[in-house]
């Protein structure tokens, strides 16, 4: 048996996507700059989906600017409002747990000599409005808080952040990359001026993002070149894939509430088994969280050994993200919970998806079980 429970790293395309995706890869190759029949079927296609996510986000289509991946639109967010305001102010406030897209790009503002508040994570692995509301200075130009964390599944209080936000004229983004599977969207409730998300996280080709931009945010492209994307973001459209996009966010809309409760149903059972089967074993995270996510500390087992017997009983899970697995460096996230170092190194990341069914979660605490009991078991006959 099989049982991929690694679905915030990357989820398997949905064939239906696959299918919308196919006359643009074989038969409607044209350029959609182009001004004849065949170029100007692609651009209908590109039009098309980017009013399918523009309705799903409720914004209007030139609002929805295509990317390369949601690291891109996490770095065009960022650098892009930077420059743009930099004779307002250099200040900006973030997160100690975003993704490294975010993390790497503050860095390097930083070395252009913008200024960039941390907000230290609680325990749970959130942050709270107050300790934003105390952050923001005069010079404060931008604030970029992750929608939910891709490792804990901490959701952050965006709509709270995004409404301050307005009140004092910062411009806010949020990274909703984890947030879209499960989460309300609509820009205007959610008060962003800047939302990041991608199309793989949501059953949708890999290597194809969006980033939201509010109508006149101040912002300065990342990409330099031709007049695509109304002249803010250059390259020749990668049409089959934002037509990929463009059906998985349709698929979505109908089905976001429904798989919201089945994956939740999931892992509880997930949870409440292994909690009654394996003594020492810690749940990371709290209240509010994703309810596709597991973060479970086996203490004494080394992740990293776990994950291998996991492996080669075909489960698979991950330690930390994507981006830190295959290094013993612990997770800059736990880190940033203040775990204990035995904690942090004996956890893992289940992410659960609609696809994974009741037997692979059976099959699942059974072997968890079987695992951790046969690990513990021969290092106390050292
Ligand atoms: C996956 C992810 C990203 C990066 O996505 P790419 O497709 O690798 O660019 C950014 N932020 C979050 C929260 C993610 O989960």
């Amino acid at each position: 048996m099989e049982a991929y429970f690694d679905n915030n790293a990357t989820t398997k395309i949905d064939p239906q996507v696959v299918e919308a995706m196919l006359p643009y890869l074989l038969e409607t190759y044209g350029n959609p700059n182009s001004t004849h029949t065949i170029g100007q079927k692609a651009k209908v296609a590109v039009d098309e989906a980017r009013e399918i996510i523009a309705s799903y986000l409720n914004c209007l289509p030139v609002e929805v600017l295509f990317t390369s991946s949601a690291t891109e639109s996490n770095n065009w967010a960022l650098k892009g409002v930077a420059e743009a305001l930099a004779s307002k102010g250099k200040h900006i406030i973030t997160t100690n747990v975003e993704h490294s897209s975010i993390e790497k790009t503050a860095k390097h503002l930083e070395e252009l000599g913008y200024d960039v508040t941390y907000l230290p994570v609680s325990e749970t692995g959130h942050i709270s409005l107050k300790q934003v509301e105390d952050a923001i200075r005069d010079d404060t130009i931008l604030i970029s808080i992750q929608y939910a964390n891709s490792e804990t599944g901490a959701i952050m209080p965006i709509r709270d952040i995004g409404k301050l936000c307005r009140k004092k004229g910062i411009i806010f983004h949020s990274d909703a990359t984890q947030g879209i599977k499960y989460l309300d969207m609509n820009v205007e409730t959610q008060k962003v001026d800047l939302m990041t998300f991608a199309a793989h996280k949501i059953n949708g080709p890999k290597a194809i993002g969006c980033l939201y931009i509010k109508k006149k945010t101040p912002i300065v492209q990342l990409i330099d070149g031709g007049q695509q994307e109304f002249n803010l973001r250059a390259g020749t459209e990668n049409v089959p894939y934002i037509v990929g996009f463009g059906k998985a966010v349709a698929i979505l809309k109908d089905v976001r509430e429904e798989r919201l409760a089945y994956v939740k149903h999931l892992r509880d059972m997930f949870e409440e088994q292994l909690q009654k089967n394996i003594p020492d074993i810690l749940l990371n995270g709290g209240e509010p969280r994703m309810p596709n996510l597991s973060s479970i500390a086996f203490l004494g087992i080394p992740s990293d050994t776990f994950l291998a017997r996991l492996d080669m009983e075909g489960i698979y899970a991950s330690a930390g993200s994507a981006c830190t697995s295959g290094s013993i460096q612990v997770s800059g996230v736990l880190k940033a919970m203040r775990f204990a170092y035995e904690r942090a190194v004996s956890t893992i990341r289940f992410s659960f998806s609609h696809e994974n069914t009741e037997e692979e979660i059976q099959y699942a605490i059974r072997t968890i079980t079987a695992i951790a009991r046969s690990i513990r078991e021969i290092s106390s006959q050292r």
